[in-house]
């Protein structure tokens, strides 16, 4: 598919579950529109918890014959995928910038960052080996190795269709459990379509399975005594809520959260370098991405220098259709999420901040009801601002002025987010002292959005994480395995009577 030819099914979402799909039958559904025309594209289901049981019944039948297959053959299906996958990589784009609305080529560069992960996971015969010490006392051997829990599950935004998924599945799969997906009720097609390529690449039945819906399928899921681990990906008031509520009912969780990610701009920083850096990480994707730079924090006379030149580059965005060439930046993905932000740039008026640029009101010809705003920008925004406090989530980014790295470092570390941050300078003491006292999951020194490769895991500090495993990398093999340490001594090795003291080595 070309990056002009757009996703055209019509055809409700329905779930995928035991090998195949499903329709709901729950009678609950909603529209999934296109953002760039504001029409709805098609429907989703949205699962009921007998709905969600069926799929947890299907996942638990089939875990134990996969967590007997061994690892190598479970890396040849994930191989299997991969190539399905890069066949596929447009398809899945075009049905990403079709829901979503992001601009294909950064949908396309979201589904070769998933497939890094299915990469890494295709490794997992390496990365299940275990240890082993010979004779840690005579005649006894110890060994450690890493089993699978069985069913797992994964909740997942609307941001990323494709990459946050992917994130989760390929990793517990290839470590041997049995996996749902709870995708986002805003873009659901990538999913099942990914199901399908799986199942193609010969992945037994029940091994994944795909529900759709909304808080319902959720609980459903939390309260399940078979799900024994739930990752989530989303804003932090539902990751709070994931976290406490799967902790409770004793499932091992870990939830990202939302963010507030800033970039320190240093006065000897290359002004090109960074306002081109600022311009991509604020508005790229139109300022919908949990790694996305919404703070400039200006440090001494940079700010005079550097706001106008942003400025100037705001007004120029190129906001389109996604699936049009040119496109720099696509809507935003529903009415509400285009409302929530404009109403976050009247606060920001209302609270004295200056608006150097103002993005709302803007129409693309031929896209009249689609959910587009402009690129914003706002100087002058002090830190009890709600501009600056909270998430928006949309292409507002928010200049605030600092006398120097001290207070840009105490403004970072203060701030209720930790999920990632940015400092650009050509001094590299300041980078060093920046990237060690900074108290931030992810930092980028030059870099503005430094989301860490596949096999080194992503997380945030704060509010923006709960729990205490990365996202894939080894802590994600970590997540989806539990360690089991054996001790074996054979009878005719060293013949003792009974021992009542502690054991030590002898
Ligand atoms: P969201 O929290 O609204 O939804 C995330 C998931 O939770 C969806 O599957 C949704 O169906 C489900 N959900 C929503 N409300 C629920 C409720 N009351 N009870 C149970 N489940 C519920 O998030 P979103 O709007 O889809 O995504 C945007 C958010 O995700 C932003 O805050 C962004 O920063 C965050 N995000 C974080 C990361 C990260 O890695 N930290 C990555 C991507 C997105």
């Amino acid at each position: 598919m070309g990056a002009t030819e757009a996703f055209a099914s019509t055809a409700e979402i329905g779930h995928y579950v035991d090998g195949r799909r499903s329709a709901g039958t729950s009678g609950r559904r909603q529209p999934v529109f296109n953002p760039a025309t504001g029409a709805i594209a098609r429907h989703v289901a949205l699962a009921s918890a007998a709905e969600v049981d069926a799929a947890v019944a299907s996942a638990k039948a089939a875990a134990p014959a996969w967590a007997d297959t061994p690892p190598l053959r479970r890396a040849r299906i994930l191989n299997a995928f991969l190539g399905l996958l890069n066949r596929h990589r447009d398809t899945l784009a075009a049905m990403i910038t079709s829901e979503h609305g992001k601009v294909f080529s950064d949908a396309q560069g979201e589904v070769t960052r998933g497939i890094d992960v299915v990469e890494f996971a295709c490794g997992i015969p390496q990365l299940l080996k275990g240890d082993y010490t010979e004779q840690v006392s005579t005649g006894i051997d110890n060994w450690t190795v890493r089993q699978p829990l069985g069913v797992v599950a994964g909740i997942t935004p609307f941001n990323f269709p494709c990459m946050v998924p992917m994130w989760m599945y390929p990793i517990a799969i290839a470590a041997g459990n049995a996996f749902i997906l709870k995708p986002s009720e805003r873009d659901p097609s990538a999913s099942i379509f990914m199901a399908e390529l799986l199942e193609q690449a010969g992945l037994p039945k029940g091994v994944f399975n795909v529900v759709q819906g909304d808080k319902a399928a959720v609980d459903a899921l939390l309260v399940h005594p078979d799900v024994k681990a739930l990752s989530f990906v989303g804003s932090t008031p539902i990751a709070r809520y994931i976290y406490e509520t799967g902790a409770r009912h004793g499932k091992r969780v870990q939830a990202l959260g939302g963010a507030k990610n800033h970039m320190v701009v240093m006065p000897d920083a290359n002004l090109e370098q960074t306002v081109d850096a600022l311009i991509g990480s604020a508005y790229g994707s139109a300022g919908e991405r949990c790694m996305a730079i919404s703070v400039a924090v200006l440090v001494g006379d940079v700010a005079d220098r550097i706001v106008p030149l942003l400025a100037e580059r705001a007004v120029r965005l190129v906001v389109r259709n996604g699936m049009e060439n040119d496109a720099e930046m696509g809507p935003l993905v529903t009415k509400e999420a285009l409302q929530r932000v404009e109403s976050y740039i009247a606060s920001g008026v209302e609270a004295g901040a200056t608006l150097a640029v103002d993005g709302r009101k803007l129409s693309v010809p031929g896209h009249e009801q689609g959910f587009f705003t402009g690129g914003t920008l706002f100087d002058h925004v002090t830190p009890e601002m709600k501009i600056y406090r909270e998430e928006i989530f949309g292409p507002v980014l928010s200049c605030i002025r600092v006398p120097d790295f001290e207070a840009a470092l105490k403004l970072v570390n203060t701030h209720e987010f930790g999920n990632g941050v940015a400092c650009f300078t050509s001094d590299g003491n300041v980078a060093r002292e920046f990237a060690r006292r900074v108290e931030i999951g992810m930092v980028g020194i030059n870099v503005p959005i430094p989301v860490p490769m596949a096999w080194h895991g992503f997380g945030g500090w704060k509010s923006s994480m709960f729990g205490d495993m990365n996202a894939y990398g080894e802590e994600g093999v970590r997540f989806y395995t539990r360690q089991k340490s054996v001790m074996q001594r054979w009878p005719s090795s060293t013949p003792k009577g009974a021992e009542f003291t502690m054991p030590t080595s002898k």
